[in-house]
């Protein structure tokens, strides 16, 4: 049997002819860049996501970026975040000129250690940003007593959550400002790249918005120095045919990572841990071996079997090359992120993998167990 770790082509064969619609209706209307398809899916992502304003923009990066020069960042300034996510988290707080500081994880949810939060924060501090990894959500609750407080901006980067819920709450919905990807693979992915800014605040909207559009409010004037960041017709077009498929889908998600949980218990690995007040996503299914050598033997029996697996991540943020170059580099000490270093792997969970397939990975895993 053959398991991927997610299934695209299985996607669009369920939805070929909607998405071949888009495609033919686009190209014949050559209105390859903002219109109505753009406009509709800015509403309708803000209405999914319960929020007053969506901003697209042409992928997640950018989105983090652009929101990095709406609320004024830069040098000088410290953003507190966790050293394990993707690195464009950490791309968007340098790319300003800011410093990012770095928190530990806590086990189980792979998520920032929010206890760990207040004390990071320094006069220099500007805005925390928690990752909802793997598409469950940090303790928004408590961070957002903590930046209240302090008067620090929260920014979500809710790349792999879009529709995890949080007290009832969607993700992108919490902070002052959210970002979200639409890259192929993600929970609502297009067929390029994709990225949207979700957030309550219409005067901060409306930034994001000028500067992801050259700096302009009107054609040829320039207020400011923006940037060049658009949201394709043709990604909007195939975001709308498949935005009212998402919540099914993450629901099917969810039942694949029950079922590992109900059977993979007391296998040995760590298993995802979702907290009661969460509702997550599973943008990926991420189990945690015993070791970097234990991970790889496991990882190595699935593929030999037709199972995709990844390792996610293979190796923490602030131990990145791009930071322990600098001579002057203080490498934190952060054991639970390090600890995960080479060993947390993700195994299937997408939309549409079948009961089988799910009893079948877990019994390539239990007889290398
Ligand atoms: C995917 C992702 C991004 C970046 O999104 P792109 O659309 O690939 O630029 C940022 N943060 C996290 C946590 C992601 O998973």
């Amino acid at each position: 049997m053959k398991v991927p770790l997610l299934d695209l082509p299985g996607q669009y064969q369920a939805l070929k002819s909607e998405l071949n619609q888009v495609w033919f209706e686009v190209m014949s209307s050559a209105g390859f860049i903002g219109g109505a398809r753009v406009k509709t899916l800015e509403e309708q992502v803000a209405q999914y996501c319960e929020v007053q304003h969506a901003v697209s923009c042409a992928n997640g990066t950018d989105a983090l970026m652009i929101i990095m020069r709406a609320l004024g960042i830069g040098p000088g300034d410290e953003i507190i975040t966790t050293p394990f996510t993707f690195w464009a988290t950490v791309e968007c707080i340098t790319s300003v000129g800011a410093t990012p500081v770095f928190v530990d994880i806590e086990p189980g949810t792979y998520n920032m250690n929010v206890s760990l939060v207040e004390a990071a924060i320094t006069d220099r501090t500007k805005a925390i940003i928690p990752v909802h990894i793997f598409g469950q959500c940090v303790d928004m609750h408590r961070l957002m007593q903590i930046a209240s407080e302090r008067g620090l901006y929260v920014v979500e980067d809710a790349c792999q959550a879009i529709g995890a819920r949080h007290y009832g709450n969607m993700a992108g919905s919490m902070g002052t400002i959210a970002a979200f990807s639409f890259f192929p693979s993600k929970n609502l992915g297009g067929a390029g790249d994709g990225g949207i800014i979700t957030t309550n605040d219409q005067a901060l909207a409306a930034r994001c918005r000028k500067i992801a559009g050259h700096g302009t409010s009107k054609k040829y004037f320039h207020d400011e120095f923006g940037q060049n960041s658009r949201l394709d017709a043709l990604q909007a077009g195939i975001l709308l045919v498949k935005l009212p498929h998402l919540d099914e889908w993450n629901e099917q998600r969810r039942t694949a990572a029950k079922s590992y949980g109900n059977l993979l218990e007391g296998c040995g690995l760590d298993l995802p841990e979702e907290r009661p007040h969460n509702k997550a996503t599973y943008h990926l299914y991420v189990v945690k071996a015993k070791s970097a050598a234990q991970a790889e033997r496991l990882m190595g029996h699935l593929k030999d079997n037709d199972i995709g697996t990844a390792l996610y991540y293979p190796l923490a943020l602030h131990e990145q090359q791009a930071f322990t170059k600098n001579p002057g580099y203080v490498k934190p000490h952060l054991p639970v992120a390090q600890s995960c270093n080479e060993r947390t792997f993700a195994i299937p969970c997408f939309p549409g993998i079948t009961r089988d397939q799910v009893n079948y990975v877990v019994d390539v895993l239990e007889s290398a167990l």
